[in-house]
């Protein structure tokens, strides 16, 4: 029987998920077929119904469907209920069980380029469902301060609030401050920071910001790393700005390379084939 895994969101024609998770299958000659199941919010309740038949192995879960999947399944893992959010459904045989694997995958880009997070300062654009992963990620990677700008600020305080009652109830020390959004494009406060996360969808291809940078090229910081999670274009303005500036900088494929390859590991047991995974991606963009 030929087994399938899904991908559920809305809307779905951008995601390039299916192409490299089906080249990391393949890789393996698995009879597995990964299929992009577009759902809106009223029929997820549907989808995870069908999640439960027999040829179903589990699923990736994307916009919008983060959080509410969070009711949906019958268990979740501590990682997936601290961030508030899962990305990736495992059947195994037949209980449904949610996991995060943003954060992780945040790490491991992070990593992967020398990045030592540890004891420095980290400042996020953005406070939607991937700045919670991220933030998360940081915590628990040793960030030693964070500070978090949204443009709109209650969502950037809520965050901030939930994210220091987590690490005071893990006993991490770290130090979680918000910003108006306007300061972006102070230089005072980007000098104060080692690393500059745009969790925003500013830049992103198709969006309304499609070319568009969330910070002023000429007051990014030489010694910071800019990673910017849009990873569509491959070079986005914030990108290009901060490479002119001099700074390090990192895409969002990375990112969503490794947070893929977590999920394939989970529902196959098999180590994800990361260089087959990179150029199907990177095939998937450009084409
Ligand atoms: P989301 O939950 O919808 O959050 C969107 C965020 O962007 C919010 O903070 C929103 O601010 C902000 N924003 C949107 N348009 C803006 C504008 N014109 N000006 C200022 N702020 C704006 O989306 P998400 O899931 O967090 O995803 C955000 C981006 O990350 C997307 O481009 C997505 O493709 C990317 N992403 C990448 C990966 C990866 O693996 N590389 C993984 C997940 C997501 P408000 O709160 O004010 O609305």
């Amino acid at each position: 029987m030929t087994r399938r895994i899904a991908i559920i969101g809305y809307p779905l024609k951008h995601s390039i998920s299916p192409r490299f998770q089906q080249a990391a299958l393949d890789f393996y000659k698995l009879d597995v077929r990964y299929e992009a199941w577009e759902r809106a919010p009223s029929q997820l309740a549907e989808a995870v119904d069908h999640l439960r038949l027999p040829d179903c192995l589990g699923a990736n879960v994307t916009i919008p469907h983060k959080e509410a999947m969070l009711s949906l399944v019958d268990e979740t893992d501590e990682k997936a209920r601290r961030i508030g959010a899962i990305n990736t459904v495992v059947k195994d045989p037949v209980k449904l069980t949610g996991y995060n694997t943003d954060a992780p995958g945040f790490l491991q880009a992070l990593g992967a380029e020398k990045f030592d997070i540890r004891g420095k300062r980290a400042l996020l654009l953005g406070a939607g469902g991937v700045a919670r992963a991220v933030v998360y990620a940081l915590v628990d990677g040793g960030a030693a301060s964070l500070v978090l700008l949204n443009r709109t600020p209650e969502r950037a305080h809520a965050l901030a609030s939930a994210v220091r009652e987590d690490a005071s109830l893990s006993g991490q020390t770290v130090a979680v401050s918000v910003s108006p959004w306007e300061e972006r494009l102070q230089g005072n406060l980007l000098n104060t920071c080692q690393l500059i996360v745009n969790c925003t969808s500013i830049g992103m291809k198709h969006s309304p910001d499609e070319g568009r940078s969330p910070l002023d090229g000429a007051l990014i910081p030489k010694g910071a790393l800019v990673f910017d999670l849009v990873y569509n274009p491959v070079d986005t303005p914030l990108l290009v700005a901060a490479k002119r500036a001099g700074a390090k900088t990192l895409g969002g494929l990375a990112m969503l390379v490794y947070q893929g390859a977590l999920s394939f590991e989970l529902w196959t047991g098999k180590k994800a084939p990361l260089d087959v995974i990179f150029k199907a991606a990177r095939e998937a963009l450009n084409g």
